[in-house]
């Protein structure tokens, strides 16, 4: 199965679907990444606030495959804002993931409320981190319109990713209408709503009218809508269901009636980014 790749503004590429490690427990996340790489899965979401970077690199490592075949993603914990903390939290990520380059680097959350209300110079630090080699893009995670509108505005570099929850119960039409604008691709984070999906009754419906599962209709509507998506699973079945979404098509119609499942703020599984305000112990 060959994954399509969308084209960053940066000149690079990311493969469309990928495998999600949050809540992957850190024992057993080499195996778990393993077994996603047998499946087909080359692009992994990992964060240092997951606490398992060095089981996504070991697991690169054993595969064999040419690093080349990976794209790789981690993101900045919310302790890290400060730009030194910054650049030294990145090279600990490199060195934990056993690589010398990143494909993404992420600011995790904007954290409006922390830091005297300053993500720009962390922003502005992050792509430092692409001029010096280390990272070959930069971009952010959990961005509303008036923060990305910020640090495009406050430093002339956009984003060429903001990674943000959307599904079936949370479009998060705004978030995405903004970043389209600052020509940023959108990543849909807890895509199958944490598996809220598999018993809901109107994608249950569509998922008998194609012959598939819910998991794999709610993928299918979100890599239709031009998004990028890494569902996480532990279980290798799962793992497989949620790969094979490349062969089959939602009509408009079916489409449409998942974009009117959408509750808005109501349908959130994480916090809202105004008001999140975690800062794990260092
Ligand atoms: P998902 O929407 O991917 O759902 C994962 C849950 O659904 C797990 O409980 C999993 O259980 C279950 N599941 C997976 N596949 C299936 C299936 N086919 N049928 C039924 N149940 C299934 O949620 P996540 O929150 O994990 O989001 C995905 C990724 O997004 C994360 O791993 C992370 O990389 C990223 N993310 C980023 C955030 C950010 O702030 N930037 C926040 C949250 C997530 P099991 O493992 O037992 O199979």
């Amino acid at each position: 199965m060959s994954i399509p790749r969308l084209d960053l503004h940066d000149g690079t590429s990311i493969p469309q679907l990928g495998f999600g490690v949050f809540l992957v427990p850190p024992a057993d996340t080499q195996q778990v990444v393993e077994e996603a790489i047998e499946v087909g899965y080359r692009h992994i979401d990992t964060a240092q606030m997951y606490g398992n970077e060095e089981g996504v690199g070991a697991a690169i490592a054993a595969s064999g495959l040419p690093r080349d075949d990976f794209y790789v993603t981690t993101k900045l914990n919310n302790s890290f804002h400060r730009p030194d903390d910054v650049r030294r939290s990145f090279d600990e990520s490199l060195a934990r993931l056993g690589l010398e380059q990143v494909d993404l680097f992420l600011i995790h959350w904007p954290l409006p409320t922390r830091y005297d209300g300053d993500y720009v110079s962390t922003w502005r630090a992050m792509t430092e981190l692409v001029d010096a080699g280390g990272t070959r893009s930069a971009g952010v995670s959990n961005f509303h319109p008036d923060h990305l509108d910020r640090i495009v505005t406050e430093t002339g570099v956009a984003p060429v990713i903001n990674q943000i929850e959307v599904h079936p119960y949370l479009t998060n039409e705004a978030a995405r209408a903004a970043s389209h604008r600052h020509g940023a691709v959108v990543e849909a984070w807890s895509p199958i709503a944490r598996g809220r999906v598999v018993d809901d009754a109107v994608i249950g419906r569509i998922a008998g009218e194609v012959g598939r599962t819910p998991s794999q209709v709610t993928l299918r509507w979100h890599l239709q809508r031009g998004d990028i998506v890494f569902p996480k699973s532990v279980h290798r079945a799962r793992m497989e269901e949620n790969f094979e979404v490349f062969d089959f098509e939602l009509s408009p119609a079916q489409a449409a009636a998942i974009d009117a499942l959408d509750e808005g703020e109501a349908g959130r599984v994480g916090p809202n980014p105004d008001v999140f305000d975690r800062i794990p112990e260092a």
